[in-house]
This record gives C-alpha cells, structure tokens and sequence, in this order.
C-alpha cells in the first residue's frame, strides 16, 4: 500500500504530465513526445491507484484491467487508419457509460457515511454525472454510426426540435429537485431513472439533429463531453486526477470544437442546435462537360509545372495512399520543383486526420500548411492535385448561398493554373453536395483509386 501522500503526490505528476502531453500534441513535431507524456503520465495515475487504499478488491481489478486492455489492444491492431473516428466516438460512449455506471453505483452505496449538506453535494454530482455520461454515451453510438455508415449522415430534424430540447431540459431539473427530495427518506430511483432516459433521449436527438458537414463539430463536442462526464465520475469518487484530467479534456474538446466552427465559419450554438444546411434551396446541380486524363498527360504536367499543390482528402485514407503521395513529392522536388500540402482543417473524418497519415508516411513538416497559410497563394500554383477530396474544394461552398456548405471555407484550388482531381467517379463527399470543381475548365479528372492512380504516376515519373 502507498501512502496517501505518496498517492497525491503521483496524481500532481500524472496531472503535470497530462498537461505536457497536451502542450505537446499541439504541434506536430512534438506531438510524439506528447504521447510519450501522457503514457507515462497514465502509467503513474494507474500504478498509483492501484496501491492507494481505495482499493480492497485486487482480483475484480485484476480481471478488469485484463479484460480492458485485452479488448483496448485488440481494437488498436486491428483499427484501420479511416475506422479512426468511429473508434473514437466507440471510446467516447465507454467514457459516458462509465460515468453513468459509477453514478447508479455511488447512488446505491449507502457506507459514504456523509451528512447534510455534504450528502446532498454528493447526490447532485450523482445527478449530473449521471446526465452527463448518458448525454455523452447515446449521442456519441449515434456518431458512431454515422461516421461508420449505418446511420445516414444527413442531419434528422423533428418538428419543434428546440421546444422539444427545452421541454427536455426543463423536466431533467425539475426530476432533480424529485430526485433530492426522494432522497432525503431513501428514495431517489424512479426520478434517477426517469432523468436517464431522458438523457439518453436527448443526446440520440442532438446528434440525430447534426450532419453533413457540421460532423466535425460533434466529433470534437462529444470529445469534451466525455472529458466532462470523467470528471463527474472524479467528483463521485472524491479522486483528484479524474477531476483534473476530466477537466483537460473537457476544456480542450471545447477549444477544438470552437476551433472546428471558426474553420467552417459556424457558430457553435448554431451547430449544436442542428439542422444546419437543410433549411436553403436546392444545392448547386452539376452539369457540364468532364475532361478526364490518364497517368501520361498527368505526368506531362507535372513535369511542366514548377509549383505543385498538393490537397489531401478522405479519398487518401481510403486509399492509403500517402506513402506513394510521399514517394512522388520526394522525386518532384528532387527534380527542382517546389511542392507543398494545404491542409483544410476538416479534411478526413477526424480534426488532424490528413496530418497524421502525412506524418505516417514521413512527409515532412516544413512543406505542409494550413488552408490559411495557402489559400492566398493560389493564383501562383501551376498545379494542384486534389487527392480523394471533395467538399474541402467545392467552390460552391463561397459563390452558391442556397449549398448545404455555404459560408464554409474552401480551398480554393481552382485558381490554380490546372486542377487535377483523383477519385473513382463522380460521386458527391461526405456532405453529400454536387462539386462544380469537376466540370471546371481548368480542372482535369483522373478517375481510379488514389492509389493506383498515383503507383501508376511514381512509375512513369521513374521511367
Ligand atoms: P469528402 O468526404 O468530401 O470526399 C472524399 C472523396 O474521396 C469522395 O468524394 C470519394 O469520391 C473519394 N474517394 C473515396 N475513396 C477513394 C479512393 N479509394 N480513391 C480515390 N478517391 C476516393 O472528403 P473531404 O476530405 O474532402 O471532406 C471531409 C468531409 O467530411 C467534410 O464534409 C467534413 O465536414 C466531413 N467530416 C469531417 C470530420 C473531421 O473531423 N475532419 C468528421 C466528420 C465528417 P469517389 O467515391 O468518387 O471516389
């Protein structure tokens, strides 16, 4: 057994490490030492708490702990880098259904022996927890299939859904104020029951209300909720760290989702609050002539060209084609050319997903940018390659206000001298919005998996 000062101790260096860790995955090139520190950081507060004397149960433990991590590393192997979102929304709902857990599980221990006013503390931050965790649990399933397909991605609006979201809010306190005074003569579980479901209810109906291209926002949102929900779960369990850390990823989760809004030009509440782009006319049809290329003429042109953009999208993940991308920009710079990644910041299906698969294949940092670093630059680039992306490059985002994506940020490739798009047809992005880029008179279509597409380009550049 620690001692408790020992144990405090160990949970201020697992916090300090925790915050490093975070400073540290804010840019790239520390973002691996930032992993570093929150491993060891999760190493201490596990290690900590396992000796600490809230523990007198060491084969339940035990089992957990292999069970968990069993599954954890199974589900890391296996994961493709494209599963990535959904396996972060999966692991948002365990965090929600955590919190909810503990809470019924505090509410029905009896041996806290608190009193009074410590008692009816204890029993809000029951309450809460256990709203906020099954808030976080429902909408983040709901995610979960959405990101993965088994649930159209198109936001689902019920009739009156703000008075609905209302009325839902107003019953949840008033159950609380049931839920108090049930207690008070040992009561408590219908109203604790009651304010579940609608819980529940509520986060299915907020994320049911999300979609197309606001999925973003409710990826990062659900994000800080989870962090929420752990710190409400520290509270209920009187542990420090849960609180401090509960707290970090709550707080960054809400900086990220701000961040998402200012980068598609929304703002949040309006976002929370869904149904975004359903409520404008008909998106832009796309009609027009398609002039599509093969590997040679691409060649052709990049040979020509003296600055290269590269825009990376979905597609790539799909394809996973950023390794050949990465063989392709070594040899185009090798031959004196100046080539350069921009980076819309929701490209893929996770904030950072392009950054990481670039990092994976080793592209280096100094020649990838932000789509605001760039997107002025435009007008000097001989040819961008828009490699499996869609709606980051829809033009129709800026110059048609009736688009579902109207207002969103874009990059805006075309006013590049030539446009080369790689995807397999003509099919619409994520949001689901025709792409007028396609049938742009600068724009060239090489149609095919990105992959192949780009083996075939790295072969004939070799020859
Ligand atoms: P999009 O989903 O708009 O487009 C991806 C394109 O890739 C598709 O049109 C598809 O066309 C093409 N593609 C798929 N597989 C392949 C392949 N093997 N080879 C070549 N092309 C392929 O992706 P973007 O990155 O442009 O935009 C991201 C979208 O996802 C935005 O709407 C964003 O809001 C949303 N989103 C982003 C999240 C984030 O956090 N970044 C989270 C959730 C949603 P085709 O089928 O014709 O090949």
């Amino acid at each position: 057994m620690m001692s408790q000062g020992l144990v405090i101790m160990s949970y201020v260096i697992a916090s300090i490490l925790f915050i490093l860790s975070l400073s540290g995955l804010s840019h790239q090139e520390t973002a691996r030492r930032g992993n570093y520190f929150g491993m060891l950081g999760m190493s201490i507060a596990i290690v900590a708490t396992l000796f600490s004397d809230a523990v007198d149960s060491y084969i339940v433990l035990i089992i957990a702990l292999g069970v968990g991590g069993f599954i954890g590393t199974k589900a890391a192997l296996k994961v493709e880098m494209t599963q990535m979102p959904e396996l972060v929304a999966l692991m948002h709902s365990l965090v929600g259904m955590a919190a909810v857990l503990v809470g019924y599980v505090s509410f029905m221990d009896s041996s806290n022996g608190l009193e009074d006013v410590e008692r009816t503390i204890h029993e809000v931050e029951i309450y809460i927890g256990i709203f906020i965790g099954a808030v976080t649990f429902s909408g983040s399933v709901i995610a979960f299939a959405k990101l993965c397909g088994k649930l159209d991605g198109k936001p689902i609006l019920l009739p009156g859904r703000h008075w609905l979201n209302l009325g839902l809010f107003v019953v949840t306190f008033w159950l609380g104020g049931v839920f108090l005074e049930a207690t008070e003569s040992g009561g408590g579980t219908i109203p604790l029951l009651l304010m579940t479901l609608i819980a529940l209810a509520f986060g299915v109906h907020m994320v049911m209300a999300i979609g197309g291209a606001d999925m973003p926002v409710v990826v990062s949102m659900l994000n800080s909720y989870s962090g929420w929900a752990a710190a409400a779960t520290g509270f209920m369990l009187g542990n420090d760290l849960l609180i401090v850390t509960g707290a970090l990823v709550g707080s960054s989760g809400a900086i990220l989702s701000y961040i998402m809004c200012k980068a598609m030009n929304r703002h949040f509440l309006s976002v929370i609050a869904g149904g975004f782009g359903t409520s404008g006319g008909e998106a832009a049809k796309v009609e027009g002539d398609v002039n599509s290329i093969e590997n040679d003429e691409t060649v052709r042109l990049l040979s020509e060209a003296k600055n290269i953009m590269i825009i990376p999208g979905y597609g790539m993940a799909v394809a996973q084609a950023q390794h050949t991308v990465n063989e392709i920009t070594k040899l185009l710079r090798e031959k004196g050319k100046t080539v350069r990644f921009g980076i819309h910041p929701v490209a893929g299906r996770m904030p950072g997903h392009m950054n990481v698969l670039l990092a994976e294949a080793k592209v280096p940092y100094d020649i990838v940018f932000e789509m605001d670093e760039i997107n002025e630059d435009f007008a000097n680039v001989d040819v961008s390659i828009v490699i499996g992306a869609n709606d980051i490059v829809n033009p129709s985002a800026l110059d048609d206000p009736d688009s579902p994506i109207a207002g969103m940020p874009v990059l805006e490739c075309w006013k590049s001298t030539t446009t080369i798009v790689l995807k397999r047809s003509m099919a619409t992005g994520y949001a689901g919005v025709g792409n007028p880029l396609f049938i742009h008179k600068n724009t060239r279509m090489l149609f095919g998996d990105a992959n192949d597409s780009m083996q075939g380009i790295l072969k004939t550049l070799n020859s």
